[in-house]
């Protein structure tokens, strides 16, 4: 039963150090997809803020055709006031064409406008995608390093699979099945050591009888709370 337990915590040593690979390759792409994202988001602000551009645009082109077609009925109105008959009538529209003279410098005025916000829209546009571009060609960069990273990483970790086979082929069948069985629900932790009466794996106290049984090592318990297989610990390994 030693030599059992020596092979099962050799082998969890070994699945712990392919699990800590597992995890540094997958956060070197975790961060390569945060930024991703950011790089996205920045994107679609510029479309979006493009969509809006192309409404302001719109009123402002509505605004100058009505402005154009204003400017010809103005001129018309002039020719009409050189020929009007009565006072009445040259006053009235007199009056039309003051209030078209005075419509038409409000639509002057709504065009500045329009086209200030038009020019802010474009530059704060171009400011998104050149930053995106800029942080697109460094993530570029960055995603190569973390590729080679993660093929090293790959390396090492087929190395240690190799090792791996040889220490789990030493494992008798059915504990090596409880142990695959531990290891998934007690993330990552199959066998842990008792100290003192308390497991490791849950810090809960064992049974005295069962902490003698284990201090014994002629079988391969488990914890009563967390189920994971049990050695014992000395506390001064702690
Ligand atoms: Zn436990």
């Amino acid at each position: 039963m030693k030599k059992e337990l020596g092979n099962l915590l050799e082998l969890q040593d070994i699945d712990l150090r392919i699990r800590k690979l597992d995890e540094e390759i997958a956060q070197g792409y975790g961060d390569l997809d945060g930024r991703q994202a950011v790089i996205d988001a920045r994107r679609a602000e510029a479309v979006d803020l493009g969509e809006r551009l192309e409404v302001v645009e719109k009123e402002k082109s509505d605004v100058e055709t009505e402005l154009e077609d204003e400017i010809v009925r103005l001129k018309d109105r002039q020719t009409k006031l050189m020929n009007v008959q009565t006072n009445r009538e040259y006053q009235s529209l007199l009056k039309e064409i003051e209030g078209t003279k005075s419509e038409n410098k409000r639509r002057e005025e709504e065009i500045v406008r329009y086209t200030e916000i038009g020019e802010a829209m474009v530059a704060k546009i171009q400011e998104l995608n050149n930053t995106s571009d800029a942080e697109e060609a460094l993530l570029a960069k960055e995603k190569n390093k973390v590729a080679a990273l993660a093929k090293e990483l790959e390396q090492k970790k087929a190395e240690i699979d190799k090792a791996r086979s040889e220490k789990a082929g030493k494992v008798v069948g059915t504990i090596y099945k409880r142990y695959e069985q531990l290891r998934e629900r007690r993330n990552g932790m199959a066998i842990v050591g008792v100290t003192n009466g308390v497991c490791q794996g849950c810090f809960m106290n064992i049974p005295a009888q069962q902490f003698n049984d284990v201090l014994r090592g002629d079988q391969l318990l488990s914890c009563p709370t967390c189920q994971r297989m049990m050695y014992h610990k000395p506390a001064d390994e702690e």
